[in-house]
């Protein structure tokens, strides 16, 4: 079988949730993937690897930290890294089988191998070529490279060697204050390394809302974490003794030195289209280097779309998805569309990170009246409860109409929670609304309905 209603290169969240969709749709499908396993970074080595190591992390740090205040001895407690790492390729290999099982459920057929296109509706893979209706481009990214810092996934790694390492590193150093950074910079924490976080910026993460990443700094500073800031790296050597990294002040200055056993770096992602032949397919880059598409994810060439993180936007597993579903949606002459204004975005630290819509600074800078509406998480019983009381819930609304604008939440399950407030974007509610849904006792999400209370001044409990 070498002709196809719509071909997709690349079986990450976007490309493998689109083929599904379009094979719903009645389309005869084929997904490319050169990797032996389906799912993409996310499944392979991102999302899916890095959750399942901070869940066994958070686990043996609670055990350390927290058991004996809940009244509960462990004994000595002993770290079986091999068995954790053991652990998180079990949990990798359920998801990635399990996408192999809905491709055959939904009678995908997967080409094994790099696809390169030769032109609109042409694609060879392997020895084969195949000719498709539609070719969606779901080619994900990679880790961006930094000069004079040399990764050999052992001593300098990025996010794939560092959920990978045999042992716990003394002296852990992250380039790069951003999401992959500290959470991955979180599990060797946890599990006891010294963890220094070097970052260009004079803040952490810099996408979120500023007073929840300065919270956000000091709770993490709370655990141990060392933050030098308004910093770069310049040259790492690395030794039998491990790395010398030269860091210098962002803004200019005298340099110093700085050793670790092991450095990450995680400056960032980019689009990644190496091999795919879009040169000689002559499909059109952005400034940016990513695939140049319109607002219905068409490129330049008829009948070759983009998607994922290979295009512009947050590059996250399910805008990836929710692009993929779009686009097999507009192929079959339906209305598929993907509201940017409303894509969660979490850090899964503990506590969590997660945010959605707009962020202080960006509506000062449109000129957007505002209100604020903060509760926090140490007058919430059921965080008393859990003995997880850091952090606050954050809620922006529209100060003349009281729309919801944006949320931010640092606290425990920041990540679920948010999912409620996503969903008020998303139908244009007013914090007013979130504030008269009844929430259940006691659960977290009623610091969700007081912070939407406290954006009009009335909250109950505090
Ligand atoms: C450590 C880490 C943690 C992350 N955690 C989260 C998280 O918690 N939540 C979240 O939302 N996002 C997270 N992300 C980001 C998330 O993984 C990406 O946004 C997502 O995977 C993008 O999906 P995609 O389908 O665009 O591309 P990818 O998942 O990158 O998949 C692209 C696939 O295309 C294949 N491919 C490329 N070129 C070709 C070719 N020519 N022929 C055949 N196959 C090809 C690649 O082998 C790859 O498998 C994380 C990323 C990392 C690195």
């Amino acid at each position: 079988m070498t002709e196809f209603d719509v071909l997709v290169i690349g079986s990450g969240p976007g490309g493998y949730v689109c083929a599904i969709r379009a094979a719903q749709l009645g389309m005869k499908v084929a997904c490319a993937e050169k990797r032996a396993t389906l799912g993409g970074t996310c499944l392979n080595i991102g999302c899916i690897p890095s959750k399942a190591l901070l869940q066994s992390s958070e686990n043996f740090h609670a055990a350390q930290h927290q058991f004996a205040d809940h009244g509960i001895g462990v004994g000595e407690l002993k770290l079986d890294l091999a068995r954790m790492m053991a652990r998180k390729g079990e949990v990798v290999g359920a998801n990635t089988k399990g996408v192999e099982f809905l491709f055959k459920k939904n009678k995908i057929t997967w080409l094994k191998g790099e696809a390169r296109l030769l032109g609109s509706g042409r694609v060879v893979v392997g020895d084969t070529e195949y000719t498709a209706k539609n070719i969606i481009i779901a080619s994900g990214s990679e880790s961006t490279p930094l000069r004079g810092v040399e990764v050999d996934e052992k001593r300098i790694v990025t996010s794939t060697g560092g959920l990978e390492l045999s042992e716990v590193p003394k002296h852990l150093v992250v380039i790069g204050g951003g999401v992959i950074g500290l959470e991955i910079g979180s599990v060797w924490r946890r599990l006891g390394a010294e963890v220094t976080v070097i970052e260009f910026l004079d803040r952490i993460v810099p996408s979120l809302d500023a007073e929840v990443a300065k919270a956000f700094e000091r709770v993490l500073v709370k655990q141990g974490m060392k933050f030098k800031l308004g910093s770069k790296v310049t040259k790492a050597a690395v030794s039998n003794d491990g790395v010398t990294l030269t860091v210098e002040p962002a803004k200019g200055g005298a340099a110093e030195q700085l050793q670790a056993d092991v450095v990450l770096l995680a400056i960032g992602r980019r689009a990644y289209s190496a091999g795919l032949g879009l040169a000689e397919a002559g499909v059109a880059l952005d400034d940016r280097g990513r695939i140049a598409v319109d607002k219905h994810f068409a490129t330049n060439i008829p009948g070759i779309w983009a998607i994922g993180d290979v295009i512009a936007g947050p590059m996250l597993a399910h805008k990836a998805e929710d692009e993929g579903v779009a686009v097999a949606e507009i192929i079959a002459g339906q209305a598929g569309h993907v509201n940017y204004e409303a894509i969660p975005s979490v850090i899964y630290t503990w506590p969590e990170v997660a945010s959605v819509g707009r962020s202080e600074e960006e509506l000062k800078a449109d000129g957007i009246a505002y209100s604020v509406g903060k509760f926090p998480f140490t007058a919430n019983g059921r965080a008393r409860a859990m003995g997880d009381t850091d952090g606050f819930v954050k809620i922006l609304a529209d100060k003349t109409t009281d729309r919801l604008l944006g949320a931010h939440i640092l606290g425990p399950d920041a990540g679920g929670l948010i999912a409620e407030l996503a969903t008020a974007i998303e139908f244009g509610a007013s914090a007013e609304d979130v504030a008269r849904i009844c929430h259940a006792h006691p659960t977290l999400s009623e610091a969700v309905k007081e912070a939407a209370l406290a954006a009009d001044g009335r909250a109950i409990h505090i």
